[in-house]
């Protein structure tokens, strides 16, 4: 997409009843190209209004989705899947003109929209299986799964397609309609998704409204016709929304922050780690919550892998998106969370902390930061505590496995980790004591659509992803019926 001045950036509207629909706001959004600085388009900013309003048109047609069988569901998932694959390569420079992403990500995103819509079809099939059993004389009991009803999405700007997927996936496939709200930061990818399915999904089921978190996401945590409200983000967002929720005792599923440890023993393969955690510490500017960025090495090994590290971050080609498909690393999504990801750098700095490589901004406009790797590092330094979401990769060492174990834990973050290591039994026996949602051995950040994806502590609850997703996305009745 290119860049046009602000004042003839396309204005993107809300998507309710499978119409684009003005609504009730006064202000825009500016949607900026985070390698440029450049607006490229303004979002309306929604109101409460406009969400009773989104609201009433899911309510509504939730009551014929529901009736749907799930192979008319799979069917409809399956056509989506289908237009998203066929558009993949507009979604894809799109999503990497928003959010900063070199297109061979972005074009990953696109192929992880198609699978998990793919997904999600097939499985709802398997899932809507009924139990049935006599446990009472003369009385049959039955297990029906049945949808929650209107579900609130709100998606962060790190993975706006995908997580955009990931939701309206198992959603729409448990027979919920949705209203979701995707980042006021990214929200091109979301409009134009709902666009090119408004042929596809019945109207009504699946709603967008643009806006801010407090406004649009408060909204729709506090409705009383939500049934479920389901957030990807930070922390504070999924806090705000969970005290939201309180009054109306809705369900709430949270995908929030994290900060994945990444133990590296002695008799690990460090090239092959290296390799690791430049794809997961360094991939996507380091902005995805599962990243490789608090990395734990056996004291015999530091030097050495300090030396691959600064090698492979020295290596990265780092540009806009737009020189092509060598451009391995982007900008960060905005200047303030640039500048955010530079104050805690420098707060590391006099911290005592030291950078190996990268370190800083470099002199180019964009809102880009250097791969870095810091090192020397003390007890407790900010940098291992907090979650920076940049492209920085922090070493620390431990004595012995114990201390690994506990320095991992050691952490309000539950959402991933990886073990790096030749020895069998601790690849056996580690993952059981880490406590995290996810434990990668020899690897990190891979995801398989048939397996669940979602925090322990800080980092939340509910899964996305799998067959795990539906049953979040769903609830549970027991039917008994007396024939004696
Ligand atoms: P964010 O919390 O700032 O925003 C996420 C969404 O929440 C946005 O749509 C925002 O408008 C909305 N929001 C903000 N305040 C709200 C409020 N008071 N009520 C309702 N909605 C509100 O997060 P972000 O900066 O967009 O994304 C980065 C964060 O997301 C990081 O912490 C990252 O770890 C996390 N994340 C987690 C996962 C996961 O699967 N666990 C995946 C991606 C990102």
């Amino acid at each position: 997409m290119s860049a046009l001045p602000a004042s003839n950036a396309p204005l993107l509207l809300h998507m309710v009843g499978g119409r684009s629909v003005a609504g009730s706001g006064t202000s825009t959004h500016p949607v900026v190209n985070p390698a440029t600085g450049a607006v490229i388009a303004r979002a309306t900013n929604g109101t409460a209004e406009d969400v009773d309003q989104a609201v009433a048109v899911a309510t509504t047609a939730f009551a014929a989705w529901r009736r749907t069988t799930p192979a008319e569901r799979a069917d409809v998932l399956l056509r989506a899947a289908g237009v998203v694959e066929e558009n993949g390569d507009e979604l894809a420079r799109l999503e990497s003109a928003n959010a900063g992403k070199p297109l061979a990500l972005a074009r990953e995103d696109v192929a992880g929209t198609v699978d998990t819509l793919r997904f999600m079809a097939g499985a709802v099939r398997a899932q809507q299986s009924l139990a049935a059993g006599d446990y009472l004389a003369g009385k049959t009991s039955m297990i029906v799964r049945e949808p929650v009803g209107v579900v609130a999405a709100i998606t962060p700007w790190n993975y706006p397609l995908l997580t955009a997927a990931w939701k309206i996936g198992p959603i729409l496939a448990a027979g919920n309609t949705c209203v979701l709200k995707p980042s006021e930061q990214t929200p091109l990818t979301t409009i134009r998704l709902a666009e090119l399915l408004a042929d596809v999904v019945p109207p009504g089921v699946l709603n967008i409204i643009l806006g801010e978190g407090p406004v649009v996401g408060e909204a729709l945590a506090t409705h009383p016709d939500v049934a479920l409200v389901s957030v990807t983000g930070s922390v504070r967002s999924g806090q705000a929304v969970a005290r939201a929720a309180s009054d109306s005792l809705k369900r709430v599923h949270l995908e929030l922050g994290g900060k994945a440890p990444v133990i590296v023993f002695a008799d690990a393969d460090l090239d092959a780690v290296a390799d690791g955690i430049a794809f997961a510490g360094f991939g996507n500017s380091g902005q995805d919550c599962g990243a490789a960025c608090r990395v734990l090495v056996e004291e015999s090994v530091h030097d050495a892998l300090v030396e691959r590290l600064v090698a492979r971050a020295e290596a990265l080609v780092v540009g806009d998106p737009v020189e092509g498909e060598a451009v391995e690393m982007g900008p960060l999504v905005s200047e303030a969370h640039r500048d955010s990801v530079v104050g805690f750098l420098e707060r590391a700095y006099a911290e005592g902390v030291r950078a190996a490589a990268g370190g800083g901004a470099p002199d180019r406009s964009g809102f880009f930061v250097s791969p870095t790797v810091l090192v020397d590092i003390p007890a407790d330094a900010e940098c291992v505590r907090q979650e920076i979401f940049g492209p920085v990769v922090t070493v620390e060492t431990f004595a012995d496995e114990e201390a690994a174990v506990a320095a991992a834990n050691d952490t309000a973050y539950g959402l991933a980790a990886s073990v790096w290591t030749g020895n069998a039994r601790r690849a056996a026996a580690l993952p059981g004591r880490l406590d995290f949602g996810t434990v990668w051995v020899n690897d990190h950040l891979s995801f398989a659509t048939e397996m669940p994806w979602g925090g322990f502590k800080a980092s939340g609850y509910g899964r996305d992803l799998s067959a795990y997703a539906l049953d979040d996305y769903s609830r549970t009745k027991h039917v008994m019926v007396n024939h004696g």
